[in-house]
């Protein structure tokens, strides 16, 4: 163990708050303050300052388990464990071919994990189907995002740019819950005069804080972002020259925003015309603003029509590419960014490579040292490879997820994962997944291995190493490398960390992610590196000329940064000259063929599932502060359990009282796809018409039985959001 503090990040969410790592009394390690980290400069929610309890937890997984005769899982060594995984995946491809296997990763994995379980998927097992669990996160943002402008990094600009604007619309996104300390920044833009409006069906925390709180029906923020739209061309407020000098369709988006009156706009979405106008105001009056979206208008059977709506409206406004403007997006899980740029992705290479590129192809596969003819094309996305388990997809590999909890209609997800043929699954801890696989490989954690993740504003983090796993647990590169080996694949799947970036960076070289000029020698010596940052002997930016601000990021906002010469050479073939990176994207041009932002003509329509008679209420769902996604590690810390001991059902006392149901009350909520059961909390910071389920926990109260797999016919994201329910108070 280091005896020293190390200085790492959190392993939870999107913020990737800097912490220090120090030894403990009892040989394990604590969080202490990590100030000089400048976004969230020392602040943890209580889930970073809890992680440590996860290492050392008694429910650890220490040995690998499989499953015996007797049906049971039972310890096994490692021996054993590979070779009955390697079978599994041999058995299906030469049964059934290929295709046959499916590898399913996680928004959480490491860039080296993200990198090194594509190249597997695609090398070792020559399969196309391989997705992950971060197409149901951000996956519609990433779709709007590179229709608009070319390119999608979550934010085009540092956090450190948001007090410093005029105003922040934040649509479908609660960072008081979801990543407490980013708060500040919000507040600091209301103390410096500028102004936050919340879009959300509830009063959240966030809301709370707000100048104002638009809250309408879910499901129909599209309309509500159109019906701005139409007021900003009404009012005459629409930036005329940046329109015509820096984008592209303003005349079919501006047909369609029309179409959308204030009037029909409050019908659809609850929302008053004096608000909608009030909204405008404070949007357009100062020189800068910006949209943030998160999982409310992305999980949608239409996200990428809502966020291209959203964009329209900064497009339209000028802000877009501009000093302190823009549209970003608030991506959710820890390498949530990475970890859809590298190859887990069904239709990308690494680099933000696209898998239907011969010349994307060519490059990766020269890498890979294999011939481009032999790479697999795109598969299916996440919630369609989950459903095509046990027919298509007979054996699957998952790391790093949970689909039991997390994915929508999760008791037909679960049905489709216990038909395989053959499922392996690595983890920490014995998931809800993980219970139900044929082997179970347990491996090590954040601050017991190296590697890098990139934050949600593309900014490239080195997390490091602090203590040893414990005996019995391996890395998911050894067990790639030992997979690997066993499948035929003697080499190219190194257990270094290190060495797998160096890799990573040669083939994202010249890409739209291009990494190819950050080393881990640059990334310790820095607060990390913001993409795409190209090497001395890679092409600047991207094929398209990705427009850069370049510039290390200090706090202050520059145009043109300093360029450190932090490293000469790696021995892996590519030069480092020292590129700054680039906090600031699109300033000049956007990454577009013609430079040009382009409008989405979009217009608004249902969601999937409507309430009616039978099931008339709205149900949306999302997260509490004291619990991270499906719950898995954060459900096993005392701390936060006793914080979020379990799921609820937040509804309006209007509704209670046609329901006859009182705080606490068991109610039963039954969407067309099955029934959970969990406590009525009963709250004025809902709409009547709607209620809320956090989606943490598994069993009787998994929010997502519920939930509609509906995919958005472009970035197949299902419909987390909005689903019609009926309830019931369950009586004794
Ligand atoms: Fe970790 Fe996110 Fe909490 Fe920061 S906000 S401590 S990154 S979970």
């Amino acid at each position: 163990m280091e005896t020293s503090a190390t200085p790492t990040h959190c392993p939870y969410c999107a913020l990737q708050c800097g912490m220090n790592l120090t030894p403990a009394p009892d040989g394990g390690v604590e969080v202490t303050e990590r100030a000089d980290f400048p976004v969230n400069r020392g602040a943890l929610c209580g889930k970073g300052r809890t992680a440590p309890a996860v290492l050392s937890s008694r429910v650890r997984l220490t040995s690998p388990l499989v499953r015996s005769r007797d049906g049971a899982l039972r310890p096994a060594g490692w021996g054993e464990a590979l070779d009955r995984v390697a079978e599994g995946l041999s058995r299906a491809r030469v049964v059934h071919g290929p295709d046959a296997c499916g590898v399913f990763g996680g928004g959480g994995l490491t860039n080296e994990k993200a990198y090194a379980l594509g190249k597997f998927a695609r090398i070792v097992l020559g399969t196309s189907q391989i997705d992950y669990n971060g197409r149901f996160c951000m996956s519609s943002a990433a779709a709007a995002g590179n229709a608009a402008f070319g390119l999608d990094r979550g934010l085009p600009f540092p956090l450190q740019d948001v007090p410093r604007t005029g105003c922040v619309i934040l649509v479908g996104a609660n960072p008081a819950e979801t990543m407490p300390p980013s708060l500040r920044y919000f507040t600091e833009l209301r103390e410096n005069g500028g102004t936050l409006i919340v879009v959300d069906p509830r009063r959240t925390k966030t809301a709370e804080q707000a100048d104002l709180h638009l809250a309408p029906r879910p499901g129909t923020d599209l309309a509500l972002a159109l019906g701005l739209l139409h007021l900003v061309v009404a009012e005459g407020r629409t930036d005329e020259d940046y329109v015509r000098r820096r984008t592209s369709g303003w005349e079919e988006a501006r047909a369609a925003a029309m179409a959308h009156w204030p009037e029909y706009v409050e019908r659809i979405t609850g929302v008053s015309v004096p608000q909608l106008r009030q909204a405008v105001r404070m949007f357009c009056e100062p020189e800068s603003a910006m949209v943030l979206t998160a999982r409310g208008p992305e999980q949608q059977s239409k996200g990428t029509d809502t966020v291209g709506a959203w964009i329209n409206l900064c497009l339209a406004t000028g802000r877009a590419g501009r000093p302190l403007s823009g549209y970003g997006c608030l991506t959710g899980q820890g390498n949530g960014q990475g970890g859809r740029e590298h190859g887990q992705k069904a239709d990308q290479l690494p680099g933000y490579r696209k898998l239907t590129d011969p010349e994307a192809r060519r490059h990766v596969a020269e890498v890979w040292g294999v011939d481009p003819d032999s790479l697999p094309g795109p598969g299916r996305s996440a919630y369609e490879l989950l459903d095509a388990l046990g027919t298509d997809v007979r054996a699957l590999l998952l790391m790093g997820s949970n689909p039991v909890v997390s994915a929508p209609r999760a008791a037909h997800v679960e049905e489709r994962l216990r038909s395989l043929d053959f499922l392996a699954v690595s983890d920490v801890v014995l998931s809800e997944t993980a219970a139900l696989a044929d082997v179970v490989l347990p491996v090590a954690q954040w601050a017991e291995e190296t590697g890098t993740t990139t934050s949600l504003e593309g900014r490239v983090l080195l997390r490091r190493r602090a203590l040893a796993p414990p005996p019995g647990v391996r890395t998911d590169l050894e067990v790639l490398h030992e997979l690997a080996a066993r499948l035929g694949v003697e080499k190219g799947f190194p257990t270094d960390p290190e060495e797998v970036f160096d890799e990573l960076r040669r083939a994202t070289a010249g890409a739209p992610a291009d990494y190819s000029g950050i080393t881990y020698r640059r990334l310790a010596e820095q607060n990390g590196i913001f993409w795409p940052c190209p090497s001395g002997n890679g092409p600047a930016g991207s094929p398209t000329g990705t427009p850069t601000e370049t510039g290390t990021e200090t706090g202050t906002h520059t145009r043109t940064g300093t360029r450190t010469d932090a490293g000469t050479g790696t021995g892996t073939g590519i030069r480092t000259d020292g590129h700054p990176g680039t906090p600031r994207l699109f300033l000049d041009r956007f990454a577009t063929g013609d430079g040009r932002a382009r409008f989405a003509p979009v217009s608004y329509r249902a969601a999937a599932e409507e309430p009616d008679e039978e099931y008339p209420v709205l149900l949306t769902t999302g997260r509490v502060v004291a619990q991270y996604q499906s719950g898995a590690q954060t459900r096993r810390v005392d701390e936060l359990n006793a914080a979020a001991p379990g799921p609820f059902v937040e509804l309006h006392p209007r509704l209670a009282a046609r329901l006859g149901a009182a705080e606490g009350d068991p109610l039963a909520v039954v969407s067309r796809r099955g029934r959970a059961v969990a406590a009525a909390r009963i709250t004025t910071a809902i709409r009547p018409d709607t209620v809320f389920m956090p989606f943490h926990w598994p069993g009787e109260g998994r929010a997502n039985t519920l939930t509609n797999p509906a995919l958005d016919p472009t970035s197949r994201m299902p419909e987390f959001k909005v689903c019609a329910v009926r309830l019931e108070v369950v009586r004794p």
